[in-house]
């Protein structure tokens, strides 16, 4: 299984020449099983991806949403392969809310806040609304999900391929009271997690002058590796970087997770994971 990440940023976008090495652009990671594609979420990084896709005409591919807050969605009017016939996608994700996750995206397209609407697309878009349970599957591989605790809800998602098994936790937050166990069952021995790490102890805690982001929907990377050691997880990736965490701030906290749990990894756009090697790739920072 291959991995490569086009969208880092929590949030909301954050280009700045303090940020221009982890990248500025919200969520968006590729997946590759084999020559099968799979995309999860379609944040800014989904336009660039559409661009480097336009060389392997036509593309067939599976977006899944963790959730559809905007960070996770803005992307998806610009992605150019929607725009070409002969392209084919299927599109998974649910909400907590009485909608569906086309009319999501679609609403996400209408005036007086977007120009173009879904009508113009050439592809072949099909929508699926899932639940904790099913079993999204593929020529080579099965995707399976457990709900988050996150404000409208969020979903992790593993995928296993081939023997290899990547688990995708974005944008949900822990409560020392309640573990998810739902998070820690889907993690069970996977190969590796991609975890919220939004903030610090400090910022999450309000201390030495943070406002308190409790209740905010993230979560922390010491409680990520928390979750990684009680399911056997053996690398770790941090990611959904604040927008106010510039490079050398996350250089520090990937220093200090590492003491932690030595396979750990701050993500960056045009980070690049096979899944099938022992070790992680250098760091941005080594
Ligand atoms: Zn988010
Ligand atoms: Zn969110």
């Amino acid at each position: 299984m291959h991995i490569k990440f086009w969208g880092v940023r929590g949030s909301v976008p954050s280009g700045n020449p303090e940020t221009v090495k982890v990248g500025g652009n919200t969520t968006c990671v590729e997946i590759r099983c084999g020559e099968e594609l799979i995309v999860i979420d379609t944040g800014t990084g989904f336009r660039n991806l559409g661009m480097a896709l336009m060389k392997e005409l036509p593309v067939k591919g599976t977006i899944l949403y963790s959730h559809v807050h905007w960070d996770h969605i803005q992307g998806f009017p610009f992605f150019t392969p929607f725009f070409v016939p002969g392209n084919e996608f299927r599109v998974f994700g649910g909400t907590s809310l009485p909608t569906t996750v086309e009319e999501v995206l679609k609403q996400q397209m209408t005036p007086p806040c977007f120009p173009v609407k879904t009508d113009l697309f050439g592809a072949n878009i099909s929508y699926h609304d899932v639940k904790p349970g099913e079993v999204i599957e593929g020529e080579n591989y099965k995707v399976t999900l457990a709900p988050l605790y996150h404000p409208n809800g969020c979903y992790a998602y593993r995928v296993d391929h081939e023997g290899q098994s990547l688990v995708f936790a974005t944008d949900c937050e822990h409560y020392e009271d309640k573990p998810n166990k739902n998070l820690i069952e889907l993690c069970r021995d996977a190969d590796m997690l991609v975890y919220d790490s939004q903030y610090t102890d400090d910022e999450y805690n309000g201390l030495n002058g943070e406002i308190p982001k409790k209740g905010w929907g993230h979560s922390t990377m010491r409680e990520g590796i928390k979750v990684a050691e009680a399911a056997n997880v053996e690398k770790f990736v941090l990611f959904h970087h604040d927008p106010t965490h510039n490079d050398e701030f996350i250089q520090k906290i990937e220093a200090e997770a590492r003491q932690l749990f030595p396979k750990s990894i701050a993500a960056y756009e045009g980070l690049q994971i096979e899944l099938s090697e022992e070790n992680l790739p250098s760091s941005l920072f080594d």
